[in-house]
């Protein structure tokens, strides 16, 4: 590598927030598909092999790829569909409307239950991790390239459930085709780890869907307690 390379290397990290760096061994790279996941790798690993992702066109348009962010240990994962023009901006999932809207949820709803939980508490990250140009749904090459690194984000963090926020991420991990209406309040499965589907906060946002923010408020209470109780 380069001086130069080195440099643009380390100042990625920089800008996501990595303060520390270390060798490792060398870790096999999965390819793509549901079945890759090499098991035992950190999300630093897994960060570092995506490195300044070049593999598919979205990274051409983007400013910050965004990971993820949280609780690498969490036993809940939130799963959205990729970044909008804030998270593009800051690097970080969720923390646009939606993103907000997202944390009250999970807050609110933890604290009505008696779960002391907040947003810190879980990981959240998207199929995709460089925003889609117009925030238009990822295609499916793009879904399959970076869909192998949400799998390792997930084979890493091995939570006890995930939950989908929205239809690219219900189909992303379940594989299943249906419209979000149909699958929501139902548990999937993503290998052996059970796969709550929601509504994507975005949707929610919007004036009419009062019965779907209540729906989506009774999916995230089932998701809670199964994983907190
Ligand atoms: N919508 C998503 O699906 N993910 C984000 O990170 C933000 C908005």
């Amino acid at each position: 590598m380069s001086p130069q390379d080195l440099q643009r290397y380390l100042e990625f990290y920089q800008d996501l927030g990595v303060k520390d760096l270390y060798k490792r061994k060398a870790v096999k790279t999965a390819g793509t598909g549901q079945d890759a996941c090499p098991t035992g790798e950190s999300l630093l690993q897994i960060l570092e092999d995506i490195g300044d992702c070049q593999r598919c066109p979205l990274h051409a348009g983007r400013n910050k790829l965004v990971f993820g962010v949280g609780n690498g240990h969490s036993p809940l994962v939130f799963v959205g569909e990729g970044p909008g023009a804030d998270e593009d901006a800051q690097g970080i999932p969720f923390v646009g409307r939606a993103g907000q809207l997202l944390t009250q949820m999970i807050e609110n709803t933890a604290r009505k239950e008696g779960i002391p939980l907040t947003r810190d508490d879980i990981y959240i990250c998207n199929v995709v991790k460089c925003r889609p140009p117009g925030n238009r749904t990822p295609e499916p090459a793009e879904m399959e390239i970076c869909g192998q690194f949400l799998y390792r984000q997930l084979g890493a963090i091995r939570p006890k459930a995930i939950c989908a926020l929205g239809g690219t991420a219900a189909r992303a991990l379940t594989g299943h085709k249906e419209g979000v209406t149909k699958m929501r309040g139902k548990w999937f499965q993503w290998r052996e780890t059970p796969v709550m589907v929601t509504y994507h906060p975005s949707y929610l946002l919007r004036e009419y869907n009062q019965t779907a923010k209540r729906e989506a408020w009774e999916d995230l209470k089932k998701v809670l307690h199964f994983v907190y109780d």
